[in-house]
């Protein structure tokens, strides 16, 4: 393995390397070009994949697959555990790979490779408790003996975005596969390679080779196609894609979890610690330049606090340090590629036009990079601004001063979004809007890392924002069919042939009657 890389085309070998651990025919195949955001040149290339290749990718995984549910649990955990710590042992390799597809500072790499160990290291903890056995309350108490199994859905899609590359190229699949389940993964055209090399990680550290197979190629046609063989599909993505999917796997009756779009808000009450919302916003709405689903893109400001936050925010932000690279210094990053810039500059020159005052901000940065653009902080806002209701998924945040914290809570949920949403205030006050806040995830003194790693807590969207959640027990459950397996002994759930029907309802009346005042019942 490679230690590390430079800005430049991937070392050949490692290139072929990545290649052939996707399902994808090669001979005659179009090939793809992956660029650096950073420098605009290419870095690499896939191939692109059609209907053929998915339905390879489908055959090879689900003849992997029936031997992998028969492997138990810890046989299973055993890879994952060594997959665990070859992450942290390259992760500086890893992080090169995530900042060169996708042009994020070096932090927000580190964030990425962090939040695989963690997520891997908790379902390796609790995978046994999870799918092992349950034994529940039968219908008769003694009589009835009950056990809850979770039996491996089979194959499972995973369709995943450029934004966060290694960490959902990855992390949705620990958990299915560590269920005894196998996987067809299409990442974006973009960022294939930190999918894959997370794929030769896992195989690296044990994972049966055809488990987890790896589709490049387009949205529509690859993600089409997987949608359409699934057992389960896991997909994160804007809303409108989401729709679509929902849709097709809907057709089929094949289970479906979601995380989508979001615009999330982050409220300022005057009793916070103002030191701490100043060190923390600019992580908050810039991490990976804004492009993060849970990214905050509006801040409701209590009166009495307004003009000092936006002062002393502002300020931060302007002195931030963007650039390229892979230096540690570096604040933030590049967007991914043209089609973002322009989404981006759109959004604030249109917000601009419609009467939004620019703090800091508001234009692109050519001298950095082709596609880098300045964190920006607006202000007056008005409602005929798209960016006020649309996700921008940029460096762009706008804030607005409040009159109550009532009013704070009314606007944040004035949205068809509910992914995340924040609130900085003292401990008390904000447990008490954290309640009133319609999001998914909500981060008390902190804007979205401390529900995301907080991986014991299932996390997604509420509203247009998701279906389903991942992390926690339910993470890994969806993943899994329930099996109840219900034993009888001695007396029938129909009664006896020697009493009557009359007696035998009167009778169960009784038990139902006793067995509720005795609590024996379930
Ligand atoms: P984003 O705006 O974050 O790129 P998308 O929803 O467009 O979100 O893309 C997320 C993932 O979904 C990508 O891997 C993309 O290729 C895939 N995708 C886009 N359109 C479709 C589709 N119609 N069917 C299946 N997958 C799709």
């Amino acid at each position: 393995m490679l230690k590390r890389l430079s800005l430049g085309p991937l070392p050949k070998n490692f290139l072929n390397t990545l290649l052939n651990l996707t399902a994808n025919a090669q001979g005659d195949a179009e090939k793809i070009k992956v660029e650096a955001p950073f420098t605009g040149k290419p870095i690499g290339y896939v191939f692109d994949g059609g209907q053929v290749d998915v339905d390879r990718a489908f055959e090879l995984s689900r003849q992997a697959q029936q031997q992998w549910a028969q492997t138990p649990v810890t046989g299973r955990k055993k890879i994952f555990d060594r997959f665990h710590d070859l992450v942290l042992k390259h992760r500086e390799l890893l992080m090169d790979i995530v900042q060169l597809e996708t042009g994020k500072n070096r932090a927000s790499a580190a964030d990425e490779v962090f939040d695989i160990a963690i997520t891997t290291r908790f379902y390796v903890n609790n995978a046994a408790k999870f799918l092992n056995d349950k034994k529940r309350p039968g219908a008769l108490p003694i009589v009835t003996r009950t056990t809850q199994q979770h039996v491996p859905k089979g194959v499972v899609g995973q369709i995943t975005p450029w934004n966060y590359p290694l960490t959902l190229g990855v992390s949705d699949a620990v958990p299915a596969l560590l269920a005894g389940n196998g996987v067809v993964a299409k990442p974006d055209l973009a960022t294939p390679f930190s999918c894959l090399i997370m794929v030769k990680l896992l195989i690296d550290a044990g994972l049966p080779p055809h488990l987890m197979q790896v589709v490049t190629g387009s949205g529509e046609v690859v993600g089409g196609a997987i949608a359409d063989q699934c057992d389960f599909l896991m997909f994160t993505g804007s809303t409108k894609t989401g729709r679509i999917l929902g849709r097709q796997v809907g057709e089929r009756l094949v289970g479906f979890s979601a995380e989508l779009g979001g615009k999330n808000p982050l409220i300022v009450a005057k009793d916070a610690d103002l030191d701490h919302v100043i060190a923390e916003l600019p992580q908050a709405c810039f991490s990976n330049s804004g492009q993060l689903c849970v990214s905050i893109e509006r801040i409701y400001i209590e009166e009495e606090v307004y003009e000092e936050v936006v002062e002393r925010f502002v300020r931060g932000v302007q002195q931030m340090s963007l650039g390229a690279g892979f230096e540690w210094s570096v604040e933030m990053g590049s967007l991914i590629n043209q089609a973002q810039l322009d989404r981006v500059s759109e959004f604030v020159d249109q917000a601009k036009s419609a009467g939004a005052t620019v703090l800091c901000g508001g234009k692109a940065r050519p001298d950095l990079g082709p596609y880098f653009y300045e964190p920006t902080v607006l202000s007056d806002v008005p409602e005929s601004a798209a960016l006020r209701t649309e996700e921008v998924f940029g460096p762009v945040v706008f804030m607005e001063k409040v009159a109550s914290l009532e009013m704070a809570v009314t606007k944040a949920n004035d949205t068809s979004y509910g992914l995340n949403a924040s609130v900085f205030a003292s401990p008390e006050t904000g447990r008490g809007v954290a309640r009133q806040l319609e999001a998914g995830g909500v981060g008390i003194n902190d804007g979205y890392a401390a529900t995301w790693a907080s991986v014991s807590t299932p996390l997604g969207g509420m509203k247009q924002s998701g279906l389903g959640r991942r992390h926690g027990a339910e993470g890994m459950l969806k993943y899994t069919e329930i099996r109840n397996v219900a034993e009888q002994r001695w007396v029938s759930m129909r009664g006896s042939a020697k009493i009557s029907r009359k007696v035998y309802a009167d009778t169960v009346a009784t038990a139902l009657r006793v067995g509720k005042i005795l609590k024996i019942l379930p």
